[in-house]
């Protein structure tokens, strides 16, 4: 029998993904689009398969027998409805696995995105372990976890949903509801809130009434983000890098946030590696340095001696691998069920 080929289908806050993947992890074809979460997920889902069938075409139109989804939780992954992410508003009960099958007439499987993204870290990443986490920094913030070469779901399957680990117990709300989770401070969209809400104060140079400005608002010079209409994770990035001073500030937060947490995952799991993906990783070693810096230094000193903080090497196609890997694992367990 041939090695099976399968669609994969990312859908994250800020963008979609799609790819023709092979069952050794090579990429046969790839394609982006912006994810416009305004439009509500009819139209979002009919661009996610249009563009699909795009990627199968460009492939060859190979045959594929299955099709793997990668989206923020929380999520059923058994039936495959999305249950409203915070990263995804309106997106209640939406059945996306069936919606998928109904088009494209192959079984899809829906899975979060960042545990799909750990399981193709385990089979594909090349890093020879068999315990790791995997962090995916995006629009949202949310984390998977591969123990002894098993993906770890929980009873409900939303296990390993490291992004509402609470890091500050009176800290910032959070989208799902509750207080100081590490969503409300690592992802993208907290990044970049943040920023935005420094450069209010900075303006009205006042302690806002309501705010809880948790990240200074330094009275220096006015920051160079201030003349920016839209504030992004990534203009904070490369604002911080040039040395502006309150840019720096919330990037120094979130990587301090980050690397305290990750000494907390250390400490529980120990895994052999965390490894870091998503949209902000782009920053490099700028995001990368301090945290590994501050995970090792935090964590219990066996566990840090046992584990190391590295960037995924799949970059942009992380959504789309796992989606793929999610995929390939439930072919097998579903072969492995059959009479
Ligand atoms: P999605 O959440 O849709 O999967 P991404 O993984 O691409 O999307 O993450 C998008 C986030 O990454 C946005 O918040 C964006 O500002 C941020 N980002 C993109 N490039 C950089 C960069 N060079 N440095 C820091 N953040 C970045
Ligand atoms: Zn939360």
């Amino acid at each position: 029998m041939p090695e099976p080929t399968v669609l994969a289908l990312d859908v994250g806050g800020t963008k979609l993904a799609t790819g023709v993947v092979g069952a050794d992890g090579t990429v046969l074809s790839f394609r982006t689009v912006e994810t416009a979460v305004h439009e509500g997920p009819d139209a979002v889902v009919g661009r996610l398969l249009d563009l699909a069938e795009k990627t199968l075409a460009e492939a060859g139109h190979p045959e594929v027998v299955a099709v793997g989804i990668g989206c923020g939780g929380p999520l059923d992954p058994d039936t495959g409805v999305i249950l409203g992410p915070p990263g995804l508003p309106g997106w209640d009960e939406v059945p996306l696995a069936r919606m998928v099958t109904e088009r494209l007439g192959l079984p899809a499987y829906v899975e979060n995105d960042a545990t799909a993204a750990a399981l193709a870290e385990h089979r594909w990443g090349g890093w020879g372990v068999d315990s790791l986490v995997y962090l995916t920094i995006s629009t949202g913030f949310g984390g998977g976890v591969v123990i002894d070469g098993e993906l770890f779901r929980g009873a409900a399957g939303q296990g390993g949903e490291l992004g509402h680990v609470v890091v500050d117990w009176q800290g910032r709300e959070c989208g799902c509801g509750a207080r100081g989770c590490a969503e409300a401070y690592v992802s993208g969209t907290s990044i970049a809130r943040r920023a935005t809400e420094a450069v209010e104060l900075q303006q009205r140079d006042i302690s806002a009434p309501g705010v809880e400005p948790r990240t200074p608002a330094p009275s220096g010079p006015e920051s160079s983000l201030a003349g920016l209409p839209v504030i992004t994770a990534r203009d904070v990035a490369e604002q911080a890098r040039l040395g502006d001073d309150l840019a720096r500030a919330v990037w120094d937060e979130t990587t301090a946030m980050l690397g305290r947490m990750v000494a907390v995952i250390i400490n529980v799991c120990e895994p052999a590696l965390v490894v870091l993906g998503g949209g902000v990783t782009r920053a490099g070693a700028f995001l990368l340095d301090p945290v590994r810096e501050g995970a090792l230094r935090q964590a219990m000193p066996p566990a840090a001696a046992a584990c190391d903080v590295v960037l995924s090497h799949h970059g942009d196609r992380a959504g789309v691998l796992g989606a793929a890997a999610i995929a390939l694992h439930r072919l097998d367990e579903t072969g492995r069920e059959a009479p």
